[in-house]
């Protein structure tokens, strides 16, 4: 017998479709009761939430504002228009596209306006803290272009200006790449501008693991000093999912915005443009600011709470939302790390470290990261009890080999879900 139909415009996800709608609830339970320390997290409010799933996602709307290949695009130039005129507030520039779909297309598209195919850049390496999408061998970035890669001081574990300045002045490359997402330090913006600047190159910065310090006015902004700033908007940033190109040149403007549609893109998705003007919104509210401000104050704490248990952190510390643990003077690495973490109900991932003997499958590192946490409202004091909760598992993963401490993590694991009961989430879901 065939199931009764259902009410194409009425019913909800969890009478038409319960095997999707199940897997959402255990998604949610597991959002809900564990502690997320993945640095490029974050928990979106439920107005970014409604607007993501809202009506537009039926919209083509290619093309930009006043000008469209379709009809009825009036609502959607409106959203564009808004999104566009909050982001440039809250980052005091007079150009942004809010149309790529994600930071890697974001940063394909800058590449596409800036370079042509085997052009020679500058970009941190990944496994000294980079990004994939800023020349991994195995990325469109690294197979059609020619990516020269700067790194860290071996002893400060901060990027080294002087050898960048080095590789510029050899290399002569066309556009100079910062940013990364596994570097905890603030980046000089001015000093590799000025780099650039004497070699002839254009100046880009990814800014995506740290838009919503930038916005918070916790962290130095790049868009002085960079030709071209590309991001996602949803780490820090706390908005919708996507990509995001800011330039405080016009001219700069114009070619981003043909190489994003109709170079790279098709139909932007409209339903998420929507969610990120929301979230743009709430980043120009003044509690944004301190919510940048408590991420430091956390990730500090939880800096501190590791270095006095025992553990090494890459350059010592962080300026950011984000510490990387060097485990290879434990004994233990950063895969069983993870997943010993993770039957704790603590999420984070394993990273490779500057120098790392294992390989990025292994890895003798952990990235931690406070964005999601704060966001759910926890403060010094959970911050702490959790870094002492790290601490003890893999204390016990040391101690206990690879398979980890089953006691440990079990009694973490009741204690981090108590704690997190503390700090509910959506209760409309
Ligand atoms: C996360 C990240 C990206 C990629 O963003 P996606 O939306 O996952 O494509 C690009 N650059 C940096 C520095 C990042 O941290």
């Amino acid at each position: 017998m065939s199931p009764p139909p259902v009410d194409f415009f009425e019913a909800s996800l969890g009478t038409s479709d319960s095997a999707v709608s199940s897997v959402l609830r255990k998604e949610f339970v597991r959002q809900e009761e564990g502690v997320e320390l993945i640095a490029s997290e974050n928990i979106v409010s439920r107005a970014v939430l409604e607007a993501a799933s809202c009506v537009l996602t039926n919209k083509y709307a290619e093309g930009y504002i006043g000008r469209r290949y379709y009809g009825g695009c009036e609502p959607s130039d409106d959203i564009e228009r808004l999104a566009i005129e909050r982001v440039t507030r809250l980052f005091n520039c007079p150009f942004a596209n809010v149309q790529p779909h994600s930071g890697a297309q974001a940063n394909q598209a800058v590449f596409f306006a800036l370079l042509r195919p085997g052009d020679t850049y500058l970009s941190l390496a990944l496994d000294e803290g980079g990004h994939l999408s800023h020349g991994a061998p195995v990325n469109i970035s690294g197979k059609w272009f020619n990516p020269i890669h700067y790194g860290l001081d071996k002893t400060s574990q901060r990027i080294d200006y002087d050898a960048l300045a080095s590789l510029a002045a050899e290399h002569k490359p066309k556009l100079i790449l910062a940013g990364g997402s596994a570097y905890p330090r603030i980046i000089d913006f001015a000093r590799i501008g000025s780099i650039a600047k004497d070699c002839g190159a254009y100046f880009m910065v990814d800014m995506a693991h740290i838009a919503g310090l930038v916005a918070g006015k916790v962290h130095p902004s790049p868009l002085e000093h960079a030709d071209v700033v590309t991001s996602t908007t949803h780490k820090t940033l706390r908005s919708a999912r996507g990509g995001l190109i800011l330039s405080k040149d016009e001219g700069i403007g114009k070619k981003i915005n043909s190489s994003v549609f109709p170079g790279l893109q098709g139909g932007p998705l409209m339903h998420l443009i929507a969610a990120k003007a929301v979230g743009f919104g709430e980043a120009l509210r003044p509690e944004f600011a301190d919510y940048a401000r408590a991420i430091i104050d956390n990730a500090q704490c939880l800096a501190q709470t590791l270095l006095s248990g025992g553990y090494r952190l890459v350059s010592g510390g962080t300026d950011t939302h984000l510490v990387l643990v060097d485990l290879s003077a434990k004994q233990i690495n950063g895969k069983d790390s993870e997943e010993s973490l993770e039957r704790a109900a603590i999420t984070c991932n394993k990273n490779s470290i500057p120098q790392d003997l294992q390989p990025p499958q292994t890895t003798s590192g952990i990235r931690l990261g406070v964005p999601a946490v704060t966001t759910r409202g926890m403060g010094l004091a959970e911050i702490g009890f959790i870094g002492e909760q790290i601490v003890k598992v893999l204390d016990g993963l040391a101690s206990h080999g690879s398979a980890g401490n089953g006691d440990i993590e079990k009694e973490v694991r009741a204690d981090i879900i108590k704690l997190c009961k503390r700090f509910p989430l959506y209760r409309h879901l």
